[in-house]
């Protein structure tokens, strides 16, 4: 991985604003700036791994970290209850554009099903 900042780096030191709705020691969570459903939060890890499978395999407590604080995401927007949706987009076919890996959580209305 090079050791080029990602945006979400800035993001996470304050650089580039943004809508903070959860923070602890190891996750940091805002608002996604073109939602995709009522409620649409990012969920990253403070340390930077470039995708899902690489944090899974090189700190799997840390992945169960950022699901823990999707769950607390969802709590805190009131849609536990009714319902979200956890997506970890991974490289291109999948539209990864930012490279420190994030989890999107969706929900806040009936999602559709996704595939294309
Ligand atoms: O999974 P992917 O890498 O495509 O997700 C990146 C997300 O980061 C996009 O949904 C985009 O809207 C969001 N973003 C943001 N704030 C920025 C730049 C991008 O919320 N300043």
């Amino acid at each position: 991985m090079s050791d080029a900042e990602t945006l979400f780096e800035r993001i996470i030191g304050g650089e580039i604003p943004a809508d903070v709705v959860y923070e602890d020691e190891k996750t940091f969570a805002f608002r996604d700036i073109n939602p995709q459903a009522r409620v649409h939060v990012l969920v990253v890890p403070r340390v930077r791994y470039r995708n899902v499978g690489e944090l899974a395999e090189a700190d799997p407590g840390l992945l169960g970290d950022v699901v823990g604080a999707c769950r607390r995401v969802a709590e805190a927007e009131g849609i536990a209850e009714s319902g979200y949706r956890v997506v970890f987009n991974t490289d291109g076919d999948a539209g990864q554009t930012v490279f420190h890996v994030h989890a999107h959580v969706l929900g806040g209305e009936q999602l559709g099903l996704f595939g294309k």
